[in-house]
């Protein structure tokens, strides 16, 4: 037994040690597939011997856990905000305030200000006892469940960590991984969101804690806090936070004089742009720590610190013309046109402009000249017009009433942002975006098929909705340019093979408005069938675990149209996937429907992996520790004295493997 905890130990250990070399030193020495298997044994061992169970091992990383309400808690050590300056004389100012209030020579830390969602962290004995938000810095709200699926939040330190602490940081989101979330959000219709900042923040709030696991988070350290830990400057604190395995960008830098905090904010300010993530600026702290303490607090912010916040980058350009797109689902986005200008670093032709009330906000006319800023904001975005330079006789902007592309009026939906196209049948780039949808990598994946030849085939006349690729010929395709013969077999063959992707992804595929890939699983798993879901209310569909009432909506206004119908009998006609298969299907039953069941000890006729497919398959739920929910334990052999004792003193029902099947048919 005593080998079996040792093994579990030590696959925690390795699986730790990767992925601080992955996620904090962004160097990782196995490969992805390597670590996958190495967590899966680990998953298994811990599933099979669950009284080893730690909530800080490795693959509590996945989340599950959800919070309704979070809990507000107090910070034992108060959560200051930081005194904001704009320009070297600010930063002079205060430099001789503090030389008024301490004797000696001056030294400083300098470290990027991270743009995210400030965060305290409680260790003790070396594993993570909590994670708060600032909240009002006074008190904040418990997000320890989100924040343990960060990956490079240290769940156990290493080397020589004081028993108890706390350390601050920033949960940021890289904008690579920003970009990513919002061209999956906009695949499924949704609106992007804003910048990196706010998602990072809007993160940490999710009741889901899988979702905020699915999600880029990064969590930068730049603050310890406690008492007696024998550190002796900020800096230093800084390299011990390091050795501990938190992620501290080595940007900060020890600095001499003021003069060279100024190169360092010169510097920064240019190459900020090629940072993976956003900062705002940087923020100036005394090195020495006894210094910090002479020199203490103001009713909100410590003396020995500062930002310096950067100027968001701005130009000013002509305003050309503005074009409006027509999106998959109809959405019209207005785009600005504008002269080509240079900012940060990259040439500027276009900035967004949201919508209809935000031209109308800005008062923004064609031909104004307009100051476009690179801020949070990915896509540069106009913040103003210089009113000063704008022409005589230029009219305000009228927006739209027509769609650009087939000229059907707009409308816009009461409480909604955006103008729609109504022309869901007939307007050429929803038709194609549908299509798009349909044949792309996580859907259809139709190989031989791209989104240019769809967009080909639907000008051509040759398809308009997805169910006609089925009716394609290699004598229609051949003529289009760009086909040879090869490539004409490939499309038609992709096209035929994309008959056996199973029922949820098809479902995906649909494009149906708010239903991506886990909301499409849902449906299929829950109704089986198309036919179950077309016939569902919107009352039965907010029934279903994690439906709410939008996608409900969305669902049967989907079904509803006359049109969606004849293309769903068409797919059905043609062989496309649209019932689980009858192999999963008589798997499936909701016999155990409510009931949360363990698994313990070896059996003779299964594996536990099969065991506990079984349970969801039936509907059950499979816990890893038992509890007075515990509806039944399946027991196998070697299970567990103190499971055993827990289970007796419970009163909880053990069954063996043999019982369980006879519960089952
Ligand atoms: P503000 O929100 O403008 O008052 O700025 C204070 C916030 O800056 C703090 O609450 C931190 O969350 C954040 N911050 C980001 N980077 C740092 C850093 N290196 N040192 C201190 N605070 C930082
Ligand atoms: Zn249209």
């Amino acid at each position: 037994m005593s080998s079996i905890k040792d093994k579990i130990e030590k696959l925690r250990e390795e699986l730790n040690e990767h992925n601080y070399n992955y996620y904090v030193l962004d160097s990782p020495t196995i490969t992805d597939l390597e670590f996958d298997l190495k967590l899966k044994e680990l998953e298994t061992l811990e599933n099979q011997y669950p009284e080893f169970f730690d909530a800080n091992s490795p693959t509590q990383r996945v989340g599950g856990e959800i919070t309704k309400n979070f809990e507000t808690i107090p910070h034992e050590h108060r959560m200051y905000s930081l005194e904001n300056s704009y320009s070297k004389e600010d930063l002079i100012d205060w430099e001789n305030r503090i030389k008024k209030m301490i004797e000696g020579t001056v030294e400083y830390t300098c470290e990027l200000k991270y743009d995210g969602a400030s965060i305290s962290l409680t260790y003790e004995n070396g594993v993570l006892l909590k994670a708060v938000t600032r909240g009002d810095g006074f008190q904040g709200d418990n997000v320890t469940a989100n924040v343990k699926t960060i990956k490079s939040v240290p769940l156990k330190l290493k080397g020589d960590y004081p028993p108890r602490f706390d350390i601050r940081g920033e949960i940021i989101l890289p904008i690579d991984g920003f970009n990513k979330m919002n061209e999956e959000r906009v695949e499924i219709g949704e609106e992007p969101y804003r910048n990196p900042r706010n998602t990072a923040s809007g993160s940490l709030k999710l009741q889901d804690s899988a979702e905020v696991a699915k999600r880029p988070l990064e969590c930068l350290l730049y603050n310890i806090t406690g008492s007696n830990l024998g550190i002796k400057t900020q800096f230093e604190s800084l390299e011990k936070a390091r050795s501990w395995g938190f992620k501290v960008p080595d940007a900060a830098k020890k600095m001499h004089s003021m003069d060279e905090v100024f190169e360092f904010i010169s510097y920064w300010d240019i190459h900020r742009h090629n940072l993976p993530y956003e900062i705002d600026g940087v923020v100036i702290k005394v090195n020495s720590l006894d210094q910090q303490e002479e020199l203490g607090y103001t009713a909100k912010s410590p003396r020995w610190a500062m930002a310096y916040k950067f100027k968001a980058e701005q130009v000013s350009t002509k305003l050309n013309s503005i074009s409006y797109q027509v999106g998959r689902t109809g959405a019209i986005t207005p785009v600005a046109n504008l002269e080509p200008v240079e900012l940060a670093g990259t040439i500027v032709k276009r900035a967004s402009l949201h919508n209809a009330d935000q031209i109308e906000k800005l008062d923004v006319r064609i031909g104004d000249e307009v100051f476009v800023e690179k801020g949070g904001e990915i896509i540069p975005k106009i913040i103003a017009v210089d009113l000063t330079k704008r022409p005589l006789n230029i009219e305000p902007v009228t927006y739209i009433a027509n769609c650009p592309e087939c000229q059907t009026p707009l409308v816009r939906q009461e409480g909604e942002a955006q103008h729609y196209c109504p022309n869901y049948m007939g307007c050429n780039p929803q038709i194609i975006g549908r299509i798009q949808h349909y044949i792309s990598r996580k859907a259809m994946d139709i190989e031989g098929l791209g989104g240019e030849t769809v967009a080909l085939l639907v000008n051509e006349g040759l398809i308009n909705d997805y169910s006609d690729l089925y009716e394609l010929t290699k004598e229609q395709v051949i003529p289009l340019e760009r086909m040879a013969e090869k490539s004409a077999d490939n499309l038609i063959k992709g096209i035929e093979q994309s008959k056996n992707i199973p029922f949820e992804r098809v479902m995906y595929a649909l494009g149906i408005r708010y239903v991506g890939e886990t909301v499409a699983k849902k449906l299929v798993k829950h109704y089986k069938n198309i036919d179950a879901i077309a016939a569902a209310s919107i009352e039965e569909l907010v029934n279903v675990d994690e439906i709410g009432n939008k996608i409900a909506e969305s669902v049967v206004d989907f079904f509803h149209s006359e049109n969606n119908m004849r293309i769903i009998s068409r797919l059905k006609e043609f062989g496309v996937q649209l019932e689980i298969s009858a192999e999963q299907l008589a798997n499936q039953t909701n016999k155990l429907e409510g009931q949360s069941i363990v698994i313990s000890g070896v059996f003779e006729t299964m594996s536990r992996d099969e065991l506990k497919k079984m349970i969801e398959n039936n509907g059950g739920k499979v816990s890893s520790s038992i509890s007075s929910k515990t509806s039944f334990i399946v027991a196998g052999d070697n299970m567990g004295p103190s499971k055993k004792k827990k289970a007796e003193d419970l009163k909880i029902q053990l069954i063996n493997e043999y019982e369980f099947l006879q519960k089952l048919n």
